[in-house]
């Protein structure tokens, strides 16, 4: 039987870019250790308290079909959140609670795009745009940013590319280059979007993993409210990534009719993990600053390392989980330079290839493994670089 098109024209064709990871996936099963710098995910597990709140939750009986669009009290914690982070007023009926960012992504496109709409996505991105957008039907038309700048997108780039597009994706902290965008980088894409009249669809999964500045949400700039659609998630923030809980914020409008999105799809987030989601945002700040730690740490760390050397340069990045370098001195593009990696040393990176064309040349390091076998893998893998350049 023939598969649709929508289906089977997701990830357009080509390498998806897990390669170099899949590879070390083999290495590992078939015996040989590995030190995985790859994916976007803690060291430590879901707090012991958080577990114990879902557990006692689904004992006492919260185990039916929750509210579709979210546990109004969960609701409100969100609204409460963004609100505090932009200013803006929200109210719980701006907020869908969604089983994690990724599908408030999906979500968000639904909403911004009919079939065959162009949607608008910078490069280097998180490797689900391109799918989650040709998923929603939306056609990806990607904006290059440049390593010269350090990857902050260009008005005029994205204004260049804004005719016939109904949406733009913009991520800060950015996955993969941990970069955060500037207040400038913020109102020139705010400005095309008015002018141009797209939706803004701002995903901030990293909004906690700030080591330099500050986040900038930019529905809080003028006349954007109305036209922005900010992704969240507990996954990052809370150390929660199996337990799918994110949301999409944006006009009531908007919310009111992706809940009908959400009964013909997902039909809403378990009740006892929006309970234990609830009691984790609860923590409050401190909590959130205990989980993103070990990243400031490590960031601080290879700062140190990469001082010390002239051959891999480190992009200049204030968040997330990830450091992006430079390995171009090496004459090798990134994918080569991840595969020489994990052949000699057995130390596993993404290409920057993985996450588009932008970010050649260059790899993307997981700040996620303990400090020590995290600063040893990056001396190995600069002493690497020195021996292929010199
Ligand atoms: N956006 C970005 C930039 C991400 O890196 C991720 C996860 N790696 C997500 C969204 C989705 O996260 P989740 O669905 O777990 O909330």
């Amino acid at each position: 039987m023939q598969l649709s098109q929508r289906l089977t024209g997701i990830n357009g064709g080509g390498s998806d870019g897990w390669d170099v990871f899949l590879k070390a996936r083999r290495m590992i099963a078939a015996g040989t250790p590995v030190t995985e710098l790859t994916i976007g995910e803690h060291d430590i597990r879901t707090a012991a308290p958080i577990l114990q709140e879902m557990h006692a939750r689904a004992l006492a009986g919260n185990t039916g079909y929750a509210a579709i669009p979210g546990a109004e009290p969960l609701r409100e914690a969100v609204a409460a959140r963004v609100a505090a982070r932009t200013g803006v007023p929200t109210t719980p009926d701006n907020v869908l609670i969604t089983p994690g960012g990724q599908s408030a992504l999906f979500s968000a496109h639904i909403a911004a795009c009919d079939a065959g709409d162009t949607a608008l996505y910078i490069d280097p991105y998180y490797a689900t745009y391109p799918g989650t957008l040709r998923a929603a039907g939306a056609v990806p038309q990607v904006i290059t940013t440049r390593a010269a700048d350090a990857f902050q997108p260009r008005a005029a780039d994205i204004d260049a590319h804004a005719t016939g597009a109904r949406s733009l994706l913009i991520n800060s902290p950015n996955n993969p280059t941990g970069v955060v965008y500037s207040r400038a980088t913020m109102e020139g894409i705010a400005e095309v979007c008015r002018q141009r009249d797209l939706w803004l669809i701002s995903d901030e999964v990293y909004d906690t993993q700030v080591w330099e500045g500050d986040h900038l949400s930019p529905r809080s700039l003028p006349g954007m409210a109305e036209r922005t659609l900010v992704v969240g998630s507990l996954s990052k923030s809370h150390a929660m990534t199996g337990s799918r809980c994110g949301w999409l914020v944006g006009p009531e409008e908007v919310i009111g009719n992706l809940i009908n999105l959400a009964t013909n799809t997902t039909y809403g987030v378990p009740g006892f993990i929006q309970d234990a989601g609830l009691f984790a945002l609860n923590q409050g700040a401190d909590f959130e600053a205990e989980i993103a730690e070990p990243f400031r740490r490590r960031r601080a760390l290879a700062h140190e390392v990469l001082a010390a050397q002239n051959t891999v340069a480190l992009v200049p990045a204030q968040g997330a989980m990830y450091l992006m370098l430079d390995v171009r001195a090496t004459g090798m593009s990134g994918e080569d330079f991840a595969y020489s990696l994990l052949d000699a040393h057995h130390i596993a990176v993404m290409p920057g290839e993985s996450f588009g064309s932008a970010a050649a040349g260059h790899i993307r390091v997981a700040m996620t493994v303990a400090d020590d076998a995290f600063e040893t893998s990056l001396r190995q893998l600069c002493a690497h670089a020195e021996t292929l350049a010199a």
